[in-house]
């Protein structure tokens, strides 16, 4: 059994990609000292913060909640408060929602949880159903992410967030840069990143990702060692996503060729910074919505146009969607 690097105690993991391994009490505060070295590295907090924890329930949610609320302990300018989107997957997210608010209450977190039903106009299995229906090409992760993205930001907002912290960590963003990749979505790429909507787009909530630079298995690791690991439930719809199989390649090479995930994060950052400058264009609002928009009308409003779940105004012609 490998033993720790820093007290020779049984070690509880082992960091490959850096020859050295951890017991509890030495994996957490190798975890926090890095952490807390993202944050300062990409400044993503200043000294008056009101966050909000964009939370889901899984474990990195859950995981950048419990961090941020020790450390905003330590922060006499900081409130925290969390956010959770229920998207209305059956068998998933009422599980999920009940492990959210059980954590959340633990820890004194106040929260609010906006859903689909109500702010989108039907639930992800609805959408699901009626993109059938209609024949629309997209799979159920691509409404997921643009509904959820557009609520997440305008709630936040409104609960007079200053900055969002998200879980998305290490593996999260590299495959979310190497589908982007793969489906030549340019535009997409360039808006990665550990902070992301700062004034570049009025309306923004600046979304920070606190654990950009931490592999998943370490967030498991930290949810472990503070005996909160959520009940495993899954997405009914997970494996349908491109990412599914993504992920799976990514960890084979990983294990193969230790600190490939690092090296595929490098590559994106350096890529990111040269193709910002050109790619961001106007700050813009959508005309039907007042969101933030990268055109003339939100994705968001696009698809629930699509969808029939909002009649498009008289100016506008559906057909001039992009599908
Ligand atoms: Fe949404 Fe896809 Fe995640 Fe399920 S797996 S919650 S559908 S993004
Ligand atoms: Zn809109």
């Amino acid at each position: 059994m490998a033993k720790c690097s820093v007290c020779g105690k049984p070690a509880v993991y082992v960091a490959k990609y850096e020859g050295k391994a951890y017991c509890a009490e030495h994996f957490d505060k190798w975890f926090d000292r890095r952490v807390r070295k993202t944050i300062r590295k990409y400044r993503m907090f200043g000294k008056r913060e009101h966050i909000v924890v964009a939370v889901s329930g899984g474990k990195d949610s859950l995981a950048a909640l419990h961090y941020m609320k020790r450390l905003s302990e330590r922060v006499p300018g900081w409130t925290v408060e969390a956010l959770l989107i229920d998207e209305g997957i059956q068998g998933y997210r009422p599980i999920t929602v009940k492990d959210f608010k059980r954590w959340a209450e633990e820890w004194e977190v106040p929260y609010k949880i906006a859903s689909f039903k109500e702010e989108i106009g039907a639930t992800l299995d609805k959408i699901v159903m009626k993109g059938h229906e209609l024949c629309l090409p997209y799979q159920p992760c691509s409404y997921c992410g643009v509904f959820r993205r557009y609520l997440l930001n305008r709630v936040a907002r409104e609960m007079g967030a200053t900055v969002l912290v998200t879980g998305h960590n290490l593996d999260d963003e590299i495959q979310t840069f190497l589908m982007n990749i793969m489906r030549h979505d340019v535009d997409r790429l360039a808006r990665l990143g550990p902070v992301t909507g700062v004034s570049e787009h009025d309306g923004f909530v600046r979304r920070v990702k606190i654990f950009y630079e931490i592999p998943e298995k370490e967030v498991v690791v930290y949810s472990m060692i503070h005996g909160f690991f959520p009940e495993f439930v899954e997405c009914p719809y997970a494996r349908l996503g491109f990412r599914w199989d993504l992920r799976h390649y990514i960890n084979l090479l990983e294990e193969k060729y230790p600190g490939t995930k690092y090296m595929i994060l490098k590559s994106l950052l350096d890529i990111k910074e040269s193709l910002k400058k050109d790619r961001y264009g106007e700050p813009r609002r959508c005309k039907i919505c007042g969101e933030p928009a990268t055109g003339e009308v939100c994705r968001a409003c696009e698809l629930r146009m699509l969808l029939g779940l909002m009649e498009p105004p008289e100016w506008f012609d559906v057909k001039k969607i992009k599908i």
